[in-house]
C-alpha cells in the first residue's frame, strides 16, 4: 500500500502502530494521504476565514489575507510569489459554498453534498443543520479542536456511498471504545458544564440527516461513539495564503538590501494581524485520515503532519532519520504542551485520548515527582 510504511499489530496494548519497512532519511516526505473527510471549524467559517468548502485551500489572495488579518489595506510587494488563482474558484448554484476548482466541487458534491446542499432559500438559521452548526459553536469555542459538521459529512458520506457496508466498514476502522470510554471523550470534547448539551446536539442532528442506512450511528450511543472519534482521531488542519506568499518570498533571489526590507515588512505586518486578529492567522479545520490515524503518539516524535500543498493533503515528514522495522510516531500535543513535564503531559493525553505514555521519554523521567507548576502552563490555555 506504501513504500515506506506498514501497519502492523504491535505487541503492547496501543493495538495497531505505523511501522517503516526502510530506512527514511530525516526531512523526507514518509507519505502522503488526502481525508476521508475533512472540514473547517464552524467559528473559522464563522468569521471569514475563506477557505474551499471542499479541501481547505485559501480563497483569497495573499494581499487580502493580509488586509483582512491586520484589518487595514495592506499592499504586498512580489504579488507574483501570490499562489491562489481566484479565477479557478467556483461556487455551488443551489446554496452558494464556494470551492477553489470544480474538481473540489465535483468530488464535493459526488461524496457528500448532494446529501447537505440546502436551497439558498431555505440557508438561514432556521434549517436544521445550520441550527446543528449554531448549537455546536455555542459549546465550544476558539482556540477549536474539531466541529460537529465534520461528523455530519461523515454520515453524508456513507449516505451517498454506492458502497454502504464498505462506507461503513471505514467509519468504524477509526471507533475501537467500548461505550463509556465514547461517553468520557465525547464529555472531555464538549467540556463538563455542557454535558447536558450532547442530547441537543444529538436531537438537532437527527433532525438535519436522512436515517437510511446510517441508523447505527444515530442511537445516543452510535451519536458519543462518533463524538469520541472526531475527539481522538480528528487531525488539524490549517492553510494559509499570506504564509504560502511569505515561502515563496523566501526563494527569490534579492540584494541584502531588498531582502532586509522585505524582512521588516514581514516581522511589522505579523505585528500588526497579531494585535487585529489575536494570534488566529490560518484558515483551519480537522480531517480524518485513514493512514495517519494508524501512528501512536510519543513525546519524542520522529514524525509530523505537514500540510505542504496549501490544502487538506496532509504529508507525514521524518523529523529525524528512522531505521528499518522502527514505529513512525508523532505528537497528539501541540507544541507547548509537549514541552510541559511528564505528569503534564501523561495528565492531557489520558484526558484527551485514555492512554497511558510509556514512551522513552515518559520511561527516562518517570523518577521525576507527579506535579504541575505554575510556570508549566500553556499561553493558550
Ligand atoms: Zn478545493
Ligand atoms: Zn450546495
Ligand atoms: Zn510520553
Amino acid at each position: 500500500m506504501n513504500e515506506n510504511v506498514e501497519v502492523r499489530i504491535t505487541d503492547s496494548s496501543k493495538g495497531k502502530g505505523l511501522f517503516a519497512i526502510k530506512k527514511i532519511n530525516s526531512g523526507s516526505v514518509i507519505f502522503e494521504e488526502d481525508p476521508l473527510v475533512s472540514c473547517q471549524f464552524s467559528w473559522n467559517a464563522a468569521y471569514q476565514y475563506r477557505a474551499c468548502s471542499h479541501c481547505l485551500r485559501p480563497l483569497e489572495t495573499a494581499q487580502e489575507n493580509a488586509t483582512r488579518l491586520a484589518g487595514h489595506f495592506v499592499e504586498l510587494p512580489y504579488p507574483e510569489c501570490c499562489t491562489t488563482d481566484k479565477t479557478k474558484t467556483v461556487s455551488c448554484m443551489m446554496c452558494a459554498e464556494q470551492y477553489c476548482s470544480v474538481e473540489c466541487q465535483t468530488e464535493a458534491f459526488n461524496q457528500y453534498h448532494r446529501t447537505l446542499c440546502l436551497q439558498t432559500a431555505e440557508r438561514n438559521n432556521t434549517h436544521p443543520l445550520e441550527g446543528l452548526n449554531e448549537a455546536w459553536k455555542q459549546v465550544h469555542y476558539p482556540p477549536e479542536t474539531s466541529t460537529v459538521m465534520l461528523i455530519v459529512r461523515l454520515l453524508a458520506r456513507i449516505i451517498q456511498s454506492p458502497n454502504k457496508d464498505a462506507a461503513i466498514e471505514q467509519t468504524l476502522q477509526f471507533c475501537h471504545r467500548t461505550v463509556n470510554e465514547d461517553a468520557e471523550l465525547a464529555h472531555n470534547l464538549l467540556g463538563e458544564k455542557f454535558a447536558d448539551q450532547i442530547s441537543l446536539l444529538h436531537n438537532l442532528l437527527l433532525a438535519a440527516m436522512p436515517h437510511e442506512g446510517i441508523e447505527q450511528f444515530l442511537t445516543p450511543a452510535g451519536f458519543q461513539g462518533l463524538l469520541a472519534l472526531i475527539g481522538t482521531n480528528g487531525q488539524g488542519v490549517g492553510t494559509s495564503a499570506l504564509s504560502q506568499w511569505v515561502t515563496k518570498t523566501s526563494d527569490l533571489t534579492l540584494s541584502d538590501e531588498k531582502r532586509d526590507v522585505l524582512d521588516k515588512f514581514i516581522d511589522n505586518l505579523y505585528d500588526e494581524m497579531d494585535e487585529h486578529s489575536g494570534n488566529f492567522f490560518n484558515n483551519e479545520g480537522v480531517a480524518l485520515y485513514t493512514l495517519q490515524s494508524a501512528c501512536n503518539h510519543s513525546c519524542v516524535p520522529n514524525a509530523e503532519p505537514n500540510y505542504l500543498h496549501n490544502n487538506h493533503r496532509l504529508s507525514l515528514v521524518a523529523t529525524r532519520d528512522i531505521e528499518e522495522d522502527e514505529e513512525i510516531v508523532i505528537s497528539y500535543l501541540d507544541e507547548c504542551l509537549l514541552q510541559r513535564s511528564r505528569h503534564s503531559r501523561r495528565k492531557e493525553l489520558m484526558k484527551n485520548y485514555l492512554f497511558l505514555c510509556n514512551c522513552p521519554k515518559c520511561e527516562e523521567q518517570a523518577e521525576e515527582p507527579d506535579v504541575t507548576s505554575e510556570e508549566d502552563e500553556c499561553m493558550s490555555e
